[in-house]
């Protein structure tokens, strides 16, 4: 399994992070080990700027290369939730040099997965409501119809250069509102205003 993440997707979070609009996705990966386990995220010693992404997260359901995009949506057996555990002053050290930031984003534990509800569960995929809430506060908000790069063409996309696997993640990438977070903060993730997952932070 492999997780495949989109970075700069949402208009809004580029620009918070005074970024440019990309003309094609922006990709990178997490290792399957970093998976998170259970509901506890521990904020690791290496860095002191831990930010929460929540992010739509699409399983794969079987494998391909080369997908069109009117046949995409066969790939995709389930949808969630995911935070994507970012060391952000890590990634804005390497950034400002230019080189590849794959440790802020790739370290053990940094991707939390939820259950996958069945797509067949969803009216209209390219209109799918999520937030996040932080200690019951609303902080990040958003609808998959925002998404620079729509679902069904990321899997066309990233399969012309990787094939894809049954049980692969995609995560899609973060609107507005990421942060900080400290020992004692309590996420909570919502698709379509139902619950789905639910993590301390310690
Ligand atoms: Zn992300």
């Amino acid at each position: 399994m492999k997780i495949i993440c989109i970075g700069r997707n949402y208009v809004d979070h580029v620009d918070e992070l005074n970024n440019d609009i990309p003309k094609n996705p922006i990709i990178f990966f997490k290792p399957s080990i970093c998976k998170l386990e259970g509901f506890d995220f521990k904020i690791p010693e290496f860095s002191s700027d831990i930010h929460h992404e929540i992010e739509i997260i699409y399983k794969i359901s079987k494998s391909g290369k080369n997908i069109a995009i009117s046949d995409s949506i066969n790939y995709i057996s389930g949808i969630g939730l995911g935070i994507d555990f970012t060391a952000r002053d890590i990634q804005s050290k390497f950034k400002e040099k230019g080189l590849p930031w794959s440790i802020s984003k790739s370290f053990d534990n940094s991707a939390a997965i939820s259950k996958f509800k069945s797509i067949d569960e969803f009216k209209d995929i390219e209109n799918i409501d999520f937030s996040l809430t932080k200690n019951t506060a609303k902080v990040q908000s958003g609808n998959s119809k925002l998404m620079i790069f729509k679902i069904e063409y990321l899997i066309h996309y990233i399969s012309q250069f990787i094939s894809l696997e049954e049980n692969d993640i995609i995560f899609s990438g973060t609107p507005k509102g990421v942060n900080k977070l400290k020992v004692g903060d309590k996420l909570e993730g919502y698709i379509e205003n139902e619950k789905i997952l639910n993590i301390n932070i310690i």
